[in-house]
């Protein structure tokens, strides 16, 4: 055997550890938590995505917009180079009421210069982000100013003209972009609070839909447990699987019904049985023991009802383990192609004894050296079974036919008695378990009504044709077909 490596080793373990943790939840939960998962992600994505992109928008919007008015400014400033401080002033009204802007021009220190009457409310240390700029473009000479922003606002700063003692300073709100995002910020959890109600309620629904057949699936079964076998497992199911399942479920009832039935017979039928012998043994056994213990010839006659006695209890017990064996599939079949003429011979010399003693005729019309691939040793238990059989059966004249024949690709097996025969609507049940005609019949042939049910479920194993053709008052047929193989 191949050794496992260290690692796969290793990665087996862990697999079991986790298949031992693994909990198992409902339908309903399974269905919830991945509805409700897959809402989220998406509404956080989508929002995200959202928040992102007007963002991004708006400031580009407000930019441009911006940029317009310090184009605006800076043509005005540079045309008219010597202002009074009046006309600056007006003109940074005009600026800020008709662009809806902030501008001021500032010191080098960042302290307002014009408007003269500022009473601005900033917080910004304009001087640092003055510093800043010029740092930023000193190595640009054709730069003037630089846009800047904050969470707030969104600044342009630069040189108001070339003597760099000033700066124009033009700054814009972002309360707008601020306002949209809160807005998209409470769109989206109020998105996730729906999506969530939503999830619930469809998931509820379909776990509702799917789990509810299981449920009832689960109920019925656990009354076939207690033994209704009249419980029917289909219904009106929405999923084609759960009317697959219906059937299998179905099915195994039938099969465990008649598994029951077949149970409860075997035992009322082992238990009567096992009784008739058990009672003569007891009852023989107590004659020897006050009667016939002294006389020897009685003494033997009745011993030998004892052993023939536990010969009957013996097979019986046998058979019975042999066809449960089969039925239940544990005795596997062991196929080998052997000559099938020579072993329908061996079995009919077993017989050969009842020639000499009780004037049985065996007629053997057997085709030499037919080979079939088969389990030897069951083949052998249906023969020796039908051969008893007719041997039991057969009429006055006490002859029994076996004939082998090949035809084409089969090997008909036929065993002829010459008997009462089986009435019509007998044949069907004679192959079950435990069936016997009525009548008692005196067998030279130990019989426990097995011996067909032993028949039938070795030829069905073996996928061979089996059965019997009878006409009453004339005598049976029994019959099975096997495939010819060559000898190997
Ligand atoms: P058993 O022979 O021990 O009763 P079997 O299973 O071999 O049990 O046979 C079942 C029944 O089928 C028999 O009880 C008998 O009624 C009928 N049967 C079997 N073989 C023959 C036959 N060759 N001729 C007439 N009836 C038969």
């Amino acid at each position: 055997m191949k050794r496992e490596s260290k690692f796969k080793q290793w990665a087996r373990k862990v697999k079991q550890k986790r298949l031992a943790k693994r909990k198992h939840y409902s339908i309903d939960r399974i269905l919830w938590s991945s509805f409700a998962l897959f809402a989220i992600c998406v509404i956080l994505v989508t929002g995200s995505f959202q928040l992102f992109t007007t963002r991004k928008v708006l400031k580009e919007q407000i930019s441009d917009d911006l940029n317009m008015v310090v184009t605006e400014a800076y043509l005005y400033f540079d045309n008219n180079r010597y202002l009074t401080s009046e006309q600056t002033n007006n003109y940074l009204y005009y600026l800020s009421v008709s662009k809806n802007v902030n501008a001021r021009i500032l010191d080098r220190n960042g302290k307002v210069v014009y408007p003269s009457n500022w009473q601005g409310t900033e917080t910004e240390n304009f001087g640092e982000l003055i510093a800043s700029v010029e740092e930023k473009i000193k190595d640009d000479p054709n730069k003037r100013g630089l846009s800047l922003s904050d969470r707030d606002d969104l600044y342009y700063i630069g040189y108001l003209n070339n003597s760099k003692s000033n700066f124009l300073c033009i700054s814009r709100s972002l309360e707008i972009v601020n306002n949209s995002m809160n807005v998209v910020r409470v769109q989206t959890i109020f998105l996730v609070i729906l999506a969530l109600c939503i999830a619930f309620l469809v998931s509820g629904v379909i776990a509702m839909r799917l789990s509810k057949p299981f449920t009832e699936m689960t109920n019925k079964a656990k009354e076939l447990e207690k033994g209704n076998f009249d419980i029917d497992f289909s219904g009106q199911y929405y999923y084609s699987e759960m009317d697959d399942l219906a059937k299998g479920l179905n099915s195994m009832r039938t099969a465990l019904s008649n598994s029951d039935k077949m149970q409860k017979e075997l035992i009322a039928n082992v238990s009567h049985d096992m009784k008739t012998p058990l009672t003569m043994i007891k009852a023989y056994a107590s004659m020897i023991q006050e009667i016939s213990g002294d006389n020897k010839e009685k003494r033997t006659l009745h011993t030998q009802v004892i052993i023939d006695e536990a010969d009957r209890l013996a097979t019986l017990v046998s058979d019975i383990l042999d066809l449960s064996k089969i039925r239940a599939g544990i005795d596997t079949l062991n196929f080998a192609v052997f000559n099938l003429s020579e072993y329908v011979y061996s079995i009919i010399r077993k017989f050969e004894y009842l020639e000499e003693t009780q004037n049985y005729h065996f007629v053997p019309d057997v085709e030499n050296d037919l080979y079939v691939n088969a389990d030897r040793e069951k083949i052998g238990q249906v023969i020796y079974n039908l051969v008893g059989n007719a041997v039991n059966y057969t009429g006055e004249d006490k002859k029994i036919g076996i004939s082998l024949k090949r035809e084409k690709d089969l090997i008909h097996l036929r065993i002829t008695d010459s008997g009462k025969g089986i009435k019509e609507e007998e044949i069907a049940t004679i192959w079950d378990r435990y069936y016997r005609s009525e009548g008692t019949h005196k067998r030279p042939v130990k019989g426990t009504g097995i011996g067909l049910s032993i028949v039938k479920a070795i030829c069905e194993k073996h996928n061979l044709v089996y059965g019997v053709e009878s006409t009453v008052g004339e005598g049976s047929t029994f019959y099975v077909d096997f495939y010819a193989v060559k000898a190997e």
